[in-house]
This record gives structure tokens, sequence and C-alpha cells, in this order.
């Protein structure tokens, strides 16, 4: 026999009782995926509904995907708590969530003194059915040219700014964290000599800070997979908007 459907109506917020949280539009959540091997799913609350009584609590949700779930996979410059902002979205029971979770801007995302097992970052929307991303194009650095991954320690060069990888300049992270200055190969011989004449005055330089990488370098853009191959005139306007301190020693 064919129930009546009963009206729904809209929640402005909810206590999630098995965690003790309240949601509300616009949040982050984790959610428990249904397969249990798997990690929690990362999603962001559009709605919260349920039904005259205030019982069967629905979230709609739009998913985030993470690298190993789009159909690119994970590359090696995509950060470990990275999740992009899919265009998949669903209902689901709100007896899923798992719990509260902050998705940060990319900047946002490496200014952060450590990083929470509930922080995540985003800097890509993503087309679920097409696998394109949004935008489509990002800065790389280093001899390896690739975009900036977070996880990874850089070090700039005083001559051209471009940021390299310690492996990349034949060097362990742990002799980088010790450089007091760094020019790569190409600036190396100016570099030297602008150092010597400047010696006097840079005695006071024994702090060591590691620059992330800045938006003056936009030397070569890295196509994301199933994108079309645009030239940097078409005015690539992307990238960092200012540098920031990844840490001092
Ligand atoms: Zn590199
Ligand atoms: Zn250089």
């Amino acid at each position: 026999m064919a129930k009546a459907k009963a009206p729904r109506r809209t929640l402005d917020s909810y206590t999630v009782k098995h965690i003790n949280k309240t949601i509300k539009a616009g949040d982050c959540v984790l959610m428990r995926p249904a397969d249990q091997s798997k990690p929690s799913y990362v999603a962001r609350i559009e709605r919260i509904e349920a039904d005259a009584r205030g019982g069967n609590v629905k979230v709609h949700v739009r998913w985030y995907y993470r690298p190993e779930e789009s159909i690119g996979g994970r590359r090696q410059f995509h950060g470990s708590k990275e999740v992009f902002l899919s265009d998949h979205y669903d209902v689901q029971s709100a007896d899923t969530i798992e719990g509260r979770c902050t998705v940060h801007s990319f900047k946002s995302y490496t200014k952060l003194d450590a990083v929470g097992n509930d922080d995540f970052f985003c800097r890509f929307e993503y087309n679920s059915s097409t696998g394109a991303f949004n935008p489509d194009r990002v800065a790389v650095y280093c001899k390896c040219e690739m975009p900036y991954n977070p996880d990874d320690l850089m070090v700039q060069c005083e001559g051209c700014s471009d940021w390299f990888h310690p492996a990349c300049i034949e060097m362990t992270a742990e002799e980088a964290k010790r450089l007091d200055h760094f020019f790569c190969e190409s600036c190396s011989s100016e570099g030297q000599k602008k150092l010597q004449n400047s010696h006097a005055t840079s005695r006071h330089s024994d702090t060591k800070v590691f620059l992330l990488p800045c938006p003056s370098i936009q030397h070569v853009l890295y196509i994301l997979p199933g994108l079309k191959v645009t030239s940097m005139s078409d005015g690539y306007q992307g990238g960092f908007e200012m540098p920031f301190i990844l840490s001092t020693y």
C-alpha cells in the first residue's frame, strides 16, 4: 500500500547526536563511506531537511573528490589533504555524518601552523563527468616544471625567484634547510658575485626563511589532464597572490 508523501521542511541547523555537533548549510563534513576500508567522504552541506515532526533528517550535499577519485587520478603535485569541489550532488541520511571538517582555500591552508586530521584544501573545481578542472591550468616551478604541492619543501633562488625542490637540485631536505642563500644553476655565478659584494651588510642573515612560490613566476603552465592547451597570452591570472612563509629556522 502506497503511503502518502509527508511534507518535508528545511532546517536551519541540526545537531547530529552521535557526535554531538551542530551542522548547518555551508558546513563541511566527513561522511561514512559504504566501504569502511575507504577514507571518509568529504562533503559540503547545501541543505538540511526533515519530515514534519523533525525526524528522518537528510542532508543535501555537494561532494568533494579526492585526487584518486578523479578521472586523471592522483598526481605528484596533489597534496595529501587536497580535495576538488565537484559538481556531484547527493542526498544522504544525517546519520552518516562522522564529524565536521574544514576545507581551506589553498592560500589559507599553506598558512596553517599545523594541519589537523580535519583540515583539507581545495584549489580546483572538478567536473565529474568530463574530468575537467577549473581553473584548468596552474603555475609550475622548479627544473621539473611541476605545480606546487604544499606537502613539499621548496627553496627559492635569490636570482630568478623560481622555486626548487631540494631533490631536483641534488640536495637533501636537511641541506636545503641549512641554506643561508640559494642561487640556482643558471643564476649561480652572478649570484655569488653579488653576495660577496654585499657580504658586509648581510651578517645578520642567520635567519633562514623559506618562502613558498610567489606570483611573479608564471613561466610555464601545467595543463591539467583532459584539457585543451592554451597559451600564456590568453591572460592567465591564477597562481599565488603573495609569498608566504613556510617556516623559519
Ligand atoms: Zn622539482
Ligand atoms: Zn635562479
